[in-house]
């Protein structure tokens, strides 16, 4: 009988990206643990985390990057970015400057990750319905002008969130396979 570590067919490295405080690692959390931490940067320190899924029937172990705060002194370094196949690119909808600011991240991305690199763009926080800063329609054409999968999200409730991992992880694997 084989391990489950024996059974895996792939490891993709995913990264998550963003302004500070839009919800990436309680994101990153919703889709590893399912978990959403009140007392958040508790995993400060932590370079990632994983979770295997089932991907066209294949064992995939999702090897996902937080940035830890570092994203806060712009010292996301080369190294965050090498080797990653897959970007969780991440704004707060109640904060229209962490949308402004995803075209810069983009340029990162493109300066940085490997060119095939494949970038999901997410509106966190949808839950926040009164505050919302961003409508979706603004994202849409970005990401669609960018090339960019794109889902809105809400880590507190989890809402979308397994849906947009899963989207990201399956089109990384279309490109791999
Ligand atoms: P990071 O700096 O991008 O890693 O952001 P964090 O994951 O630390 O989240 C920043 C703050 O936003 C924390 O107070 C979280 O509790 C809160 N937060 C994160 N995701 C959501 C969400 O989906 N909805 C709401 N309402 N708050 C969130």
């Amino acid at each position: 009988e084989m391990s489950e570590e024996e059974k895996i067919a792939y490891v993709f490295k995913v990264v998550v990206i963003g302004d500070s405080a839009v919800g990436k690692t309680q994101l990153l959390s919703r889709f590893a643990k399912n978990e959403f931490c009140l007392d958040s940067k508790s995993t400060i320190g932590v370079e990632f985390q994983t979770r295997t899924v089932s991907i066209s029937s294949k064992l995939v172990k999702a090897q996902i990057w937080d940035t830890a705060g570092q994203e806060r002194y712009r010292a996301v370094t080369s190294a965050y970015y090498r080797g990653a196949l897959g970007a969780m690119l991440v704004y707060d909808v109640t904060k229209r400057q962490s949308f402004d600011h995803v075209a810069r991240w983009v340029d990162e991305l493109r300066a940085h990750a490997d060119a095939s690199i494949v970038i999901m763009l997410i509106g966190n926080k949808a839950d926040l319905l009164d505050s919302r800063a961003v409508p979706a329609e603004d994202a849409v054409e970005f990401a669609e002008t960018e090339n960019l999968f794109f889902f809105e999200t809400s880590a507190l409730s989890g809402e979308n969130v397994e849906p947009a991992f899963l989207k990201l992880l399956q089109e990384i694997y279309d490109v791999v396979s």
